[in-house]
């Protein structure tokens, strides 16, 4: 059954790396049926920046590689930036807690401004590494992501955030601390998200699920918002690590099929950016600038 031609096919949340697949994983992606992407930064020469300088290179790499989709695929690429939270376990050794903390709140700031002038729609990655951290990350960690919700809230944006896994009270936590920051749980996202969550549970946070196909078909029916992903990493060092791009079409086709209709993709492509982002994406072949 093909998918409506006016239903965007969005995944929520990939990398892609000059030194990678680049553009033609997004070709891939379009061939495969979809239609709209989250590009997020990252670090493209394998060691986290240590100067502000070395971020503003990293988005504009990031900047640069979602207008190429866009003018040689004729997928949208939407910029998601923010200095990666693991960034701070090298530079803390690198510059000292406090300096790691110093620059990582600047590259916020900055990620905040590129969000303002309209060069990205949301920050992200932001929060905590996935992993046991020496002592003293956590603490650094913690007041670098409430300063990334607080730039959030400043230009109203979303945050997409990188953590361990959540369980409900990993999500109450969470909201509990866009509460106290003044940004509205609805922007708040966690992104990587392994296991289907209550919609009650999540306690107005918003899960972006990796789209395995058993969890999609969970979560097939649950109310917006919720967003799929596949985190795709582009590393050609890495190949098959991670769901490869042309997922997300895939399982929305397989979706659609099993329903013997499209209409619940509305949910997840079309009412959750609008809930989240605040703006509904162009839908294919509108012809946008
Ligand atoms: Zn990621």
């Amino acid at each position: 059954m093909p998918l409506p031609p006016d239903l965007p096919v969005i995944d929520h949340h990939c990398h892609l790396s000059p030194g990678g697949q680049g553009v033609g994983a997004a070709r891939r992606f379009r061939a495969a049926g979809g239609t709209h992407l989250f590009l997020a930064t990252q670090n493209y020469d394998g060691r986290p920046p240590a100067t502000l300088d070395d971020y503003r290179r990293q988005f504009e790499t990031t900047e640069q590689l979602s207008q190429r989709v866009r003018a040689e695929t004729g997928v949208t690429a939407y910029v998601v930036l923010a200095p990666y939270p693991v960034d701070l376990v090298a530079g803390a050794i690198a510059l000292g807690p406090d300096g790691a903390l110093q620059l990582h709140c600047d590259a916020l700031d900055l990620a905040g401004a590129w969000v303002r002038e309209r060069r990205a729609v949301a920050l992200g990655e932001v929060g905590w590494p996935h992993f046991p951290t020496p002592p003293g990350i956590a603490e650094v960690a913690d007041a670098a992501f409430r300063h990334a919700l607080s730039v959030a809230r400043e230009v109203d944006c979303p945050v997409v955030v990188h953590s361990a896994d959540l369980d409900a009270e990993g999500y109450r936590s969470l909201a509990a601390e866009a509460d106290r920051a003044g940004v509205p749980r609805h922007r708040v996202v966690k992104h990587y998200a392994r296991a289907r969550v209550e919609p009650a549970a999540a306690c107005g946070v918003v899960p972006s699920y990796l789209a395995r196909r058993e969890l999609v078909k969970e979560i097939g029916d649950d109310p917006a918002p919720w967003f799929l992903e596949t985190d795709f990493l582009d590393d050609p060092n890495r190949p098959g690590a991670v769901l490869d791009l042309t997922t997300v079409p895939r399982r929305a086709a397989a979706l659609a099929e099993a329903a013997g209709s499209a209409e619940r993709l509305w949910g997840p492509f079309v009412e959750s950016v609008e809930r989240v982002y605040g703006w509904r994406p162009v839908p294919p072949g509108a012809g946008e600038t």
